[in-house]
């Protein structure tokens, strides 16, 4: 049975993506089978992984709005171990066909048991809001992965996460816990990310991953070549990041 980990903050620009995309690979070549579910309707995960989103003729919104069974929407990727169901901006209007559903944020929970036999890893690539889409995330997700930008105002905005976070446990998914808090585009010669690096170690304690992204300038690059970052430059120092957080991420799970 996969573990399925919903990366989220409602803040947009802060790693989700490149975190979806990298982590995904990662934990392929770590040689664990793992599907990346773009719910974005903007699609970055889809194109950053080479898929050209005008040859989509079906996505995740198929699935979510027409009970279309998610293993029609699988795509293989350029990389070995890893899937993709995709997103186009077809997606922007699931966000308010779903208010009219019936349970409406069991949705994407419902569509990835049958698949989840087959994976090691879910992983599921959020927008940046705290809409339907990243609730049925949420309720589908054993566990959530929360992004953090080392900028000014890192912390704003996480209370509502993390309320959100609390609600769904409440109401819609008792088992989902926090998998970790990632520290992203971190530049060691700025105080700035020392300091938010302190108060989000202060908050979350041991949540904080001790692998921490910094700024990569080749992990920008990549997207716009369709590749994961282990593709286009094993050797930068974003690469050797994200394979150290799938470590991580591979021992929480054991
Ligand atoms: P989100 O999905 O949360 O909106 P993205 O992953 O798309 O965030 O990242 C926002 C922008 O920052 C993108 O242009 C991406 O290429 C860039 N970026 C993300 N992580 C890094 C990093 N560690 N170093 C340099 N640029 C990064
Ligand atoms: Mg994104």
């Amino acid at each position: 049975m996969s573990r399925v980990v919903a990366i989220a903050n409602q803040k947009g620009g802060v790693g989700k993506t490149t975190t979806s995309i990298n982590l995904g690979a990662s934990l392929a070549s770590q040689g664990k089978k793992t599907l990346i579910v773009d719910i974005d309707p903007q699609g970055n995960t889809t194109s950053g992984l080479g898929i050209n989103k005008a040859d989509v003729k079906q996505c995740i919104y198929d699935v979510l709005i027409n009970e279309l069974p998610v293993a029609d929407v699988i795509y293989p990727t350029s990389v070995g171990h890893l899937d993709l169901v995709p997103a186009t901006i077809e997606l922007a209007g699931a966000e308010i066909e779903l208010v009219q559903t019936l349970s409406r944020e069991h949705r994407l929970k419902r569509s990835l048991q049958s698949v989840r036999d087959q994976y090691d890893y879910i992983l599921i690539d959020c927008p940046p809001s705290l809409g339907v889409l990243t609730i049925n995330s949420l309720t589908a997700a054993d566990a959530v992965l929360i992004p953090i930008q080392c900028e000014f105002y890192a912390l704003e905005g996480l209370g509502q996460l993390l309320n959100t976070v609390r609600i769904v446990q409440k109401h819609l998914n008792k088992r989902l816990e926090i998998e970790g808090v990632l520290l992203t585009m971190y530049d060691g010669r700025t105080n700035l990310s020392i300091q938010v690096m302190d108060e989000v170690k202060k908050y979350f304690q041991q949540k904080v991953y001790h692998t921490v992204i910094p700024r990569n300038v080749r992990l920008s690059e990549a997207p716009s070549h369709g590749k994961p970052i282990l593709t286009y430059d094993a050797r930068s120092r974003g690469a050797e990041c994200y394979v150290e957080l799938a470590k991580e991420v591979i021992q929480h799970g054991q």
